[in-house]
């Protein structure tokens, strides 16, 4: 009897928590309704410098952290209201679906596989993968120069770490890590001869890298980064296209990008149209 008294408690307090949360724990508004309340979560990488970089003080940097920005402004949302949550690439989807983010800012690529769980907005830039090598590595000029079963790390559920699995599979042992920094130091301590991902990242962390790590041969994919956003939320996708549209025609997508590229070398993309599917 009190067992059973205990367990209905249990179940009680548990519906209310349900009830509270949503299902998954996340908020049950959608991403406008969220920012019309003033606040967002939106989700980010912590570990990638010139794209999206938690600082020692707290504070975030980069491109996606700009873009993230911006949208939230075109949205009401002031930057102090903005919490920022990391988002790994294998858990994008997931956060998303569990309204745990309102939406992701995250070099994340728009793929049918991924379609069919979120919806993208965007795109607002156009990557490709590369490959980034120690610096004294003269050997290894592109993928197939990774023939003979080089090492190469890259980052679960990632877009290039699919590709490799898919077409380069017998040649290379590919090593999943669940960030790119992870990578970066199997790279530099010389675990694995090299770190595949969008060139953009790479350029990232051979900056902050000089004279150590190096970027290896031409981008061999194109990945169209878009702001992930809850299936169906035909609204957010609609209002946050309509903010990256304004970032690139007023400015200041190419002042962020000089701000946080200039001086690397790397050369980015040009703008990318916005698709309105
Ligand atoms: N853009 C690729 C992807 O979405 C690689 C970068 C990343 O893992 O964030 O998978």
């Amino acid at each position: 009897m009190r067992i059973t008294r205990a367990l209905q408690i249990g179940i009680g307090a548990l519906a209310v928590a349900v009830a509270a949360t949503g299902c998954g724990g996340g908020s049950s508004k959608t991403a406008v309704e969220n920012a019309a309340d003033g606040k967002l979560t939106i989700g980010v990488k912590f570990d990638q410098p010139g794209l999206s970089l938690r600082n020692k003080d707290g504070s975030f940097s980069g491109f996606d952290i700009d873009v993230a920005k911006y949208v939230a402004g075109k949205l009401g949302v002031a930057e102090d209201e903005i919490t920022f949550k990391e988002a790994p690439s294998a858990q994008r989807e997931t956060l998303i679906q569990n309204r745990q983010v309102d939406f992701v800012v995250g070099t994340y690529s728009i793929t049918d596989q991924r379609k069919e769980k979120v919806d993208f907005a965007g795109p607002y830039y156009l990557a490709g993968q590369s490959l980034l090598i120690r610096a004294d590595n003269t050997a290894i000029t592109g993928p197939e120069s990774l023939n003979g079963g080089k090492k190469l790390c890259s980052v679960r559920g990632s877009t290039p770490a699919q590709n490799i699995q898919k077409n380069y599979a017998n040649d290379v042992q590919l090593q999943e890590y669940d960030t790119y920094s992870l990578c970066v130091e199997a790279l530099k301590a010389g675990a694995v001869d090299a770190l595949t991902t969008d060139d953009i990242i790479l350029a990232g962390f051979a900056a902050q890298n000089p004279g150590q790590l190096k970027l290896a041969g031409k981008p061999f994919t194109t990945e169209k980064y878009g702001i992930g956003v809850k299936k169906g939320d035909t609204e957010s996708r609609g209002r946050i296209n309509d903010a990256i549209e304004a970032m690139i025609n007023d400015g200041a997508w190419k002042a962020s990008l000089d701000k946080n590229f200039g001086s690397t070398g790397f050369q980015p993309s040009a703008p990318p149209q916005v698709d309105r599917y």
